[in-house]
């Protein structure tokens, strides 16, 4: 979900953005009146994520998978290599991209998920010991359908780059310790079809593979992210979602509710037998709570009945199944409160 207030100043203003008479989709993205937005977003999304001057924003098309492909053309060459850390669904995609781009021989991966006991717990590798020239190494610290986050920070001989499409902006991070962060927008930010890009100013002279000028950061920098026309409406949302976070007290703030909202669902699927996560606690998001039926034929009543009742977007994706409750920051405490009563309501009323 986005935030309702920003929702709704998009639908004030739909017609006529700014005094201008018209929609803020229909202006040009060279009038100074849109560069004047987009100057404002950069620098507000450097005040939430208090961004050093070394690094470039960059607002590019094609979400998180659109990244997975520029990072490898960026930053690659060809003859590079490049390492992977897989925890989840995401990074195994970023993994198959990377390959079908480079090949196999250049990216090499490292499963740092242990499934002992059908718990999923996160082992991160000692990678100074690791001796091999890495351009880069990719990893994603928070894997939204398994529903698995890293809090830890890596310790990395070689450039970070983190795919944080589902945790952006969720909790405080150290921007200098990273090469280069992206995100798709659509969780975290604003509407889908734009990415965020974050990255090191040295990282632009790496050896580059061929590509689309569009996947170019270079050509991005150079071009203030208008190489050609931006999603200016999608840019302008996110620029409104940067406005509300502030508002709310910065990142810091927004995290403390985000810990709240996490520690209320998990805390009570713990307590409760009808429900079980099986995500070791150090491990578990919180940004996408996942959680399973011990029974699980009553999956179809549980999603029908939380409709029912208002709750929405609670299956878990197909590929693992169960049940999956994302709580980005625009959730508020009050939703999370309301799922936690249905879910209460409902082991009561089915518990045999
Ligand atoms: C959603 C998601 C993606 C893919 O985003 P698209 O915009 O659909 O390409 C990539 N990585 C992570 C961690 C995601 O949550």
């Amino acid at each position: 979900m986005l935030p309702q207030p920003v929702m709704q100043k998009a639908q004030e203003e739909l017609l006529d953005w700014n005094g201008q008479g018209v929609s803020v989709m229909e202006i040009s993205h060279r009038s100074k009146e849109f560069i004047a937005l987009t100057q404002q977003a950069d620098a507000d999304i450097r005040e939430l994520m208090n961004i050093p001057s070394n690094y470039h924003v960059l607002f590019m098309h094609g979400g998180g998978r659109g990244q997975f492909a520029a990072v490898v053309n960026n930053l690659l060459g060809n003859n590079g290599k490049a390492l992977y850390l897989v925890d989840g669904s995401w990074s195994s995609s970023a993994v198959e991209e990377a390959k079908k781009l480079a090949g196999d021989a250049q990216i090499d991966t490292l499963n740092i998920v242990d499934k002992t006991d059908g718990i999923s717990r996160v082992v991160l590798p000692e990678l100074s010991e690791i001796k091999q020239d890495y351009r880069y190494l990719h990893y994603c610290p928070n894997e939204t359908v398994d529903g698995i986050e890293i809090f830890d920070e890596l310790d990395s001989p070689w450039p970070i780059v983190a795919d944080m499409s589902s945790n952006i902006m969720s909790r405080e991070i150290e921007v200098s310790r990273y090469g280069l962060i992206y995100a798709g927008a659509q969780k975290n930010i604003g509407p889908s079809g734009l990415s965020i890009v974050i990255v090191r100013d040295d990282l632009l002279q790496y050896p580059q593979l061929t590509q689309a000028s569009i996947m170019d950061y270079r050509l991005a920098v150079k071009h203030d992210s208008m190489f050609n026309t931006p999603p200016t409406f999608a840019w302008y949302l996110a620029a409104e979602v940067f406005k509300w976070l502030k508002a709310q007290g910065g990142v810091a703030e927004v995290a403390k509710i985000n810990e709240r909202k996490a520690e209320t669902l998990y805390g009570f699927i713990d307590s409760c037998d009808f429900y079980e996560n099986r995500v070791a606690s150090a491990n578990r998001s919180n940004m996408n709570v996942t959680f399973y039926l011990k029974d699980e034929s009553l999956n179809e009543a549980f999603l029908a009945e939380a409709k029912a009742a208002g709750l929405v977007a609670l299956k878990g994706h197909r590929s693992v199944g169960g049940m999956r409750a994302s709580i980005y920051n625009a959730m508020p405490l009050a939703g999370v409160e309301a799922l936690v009563s249905f879910m209460k309501a409902f082991a009561d009323k089915h518990a045999a």
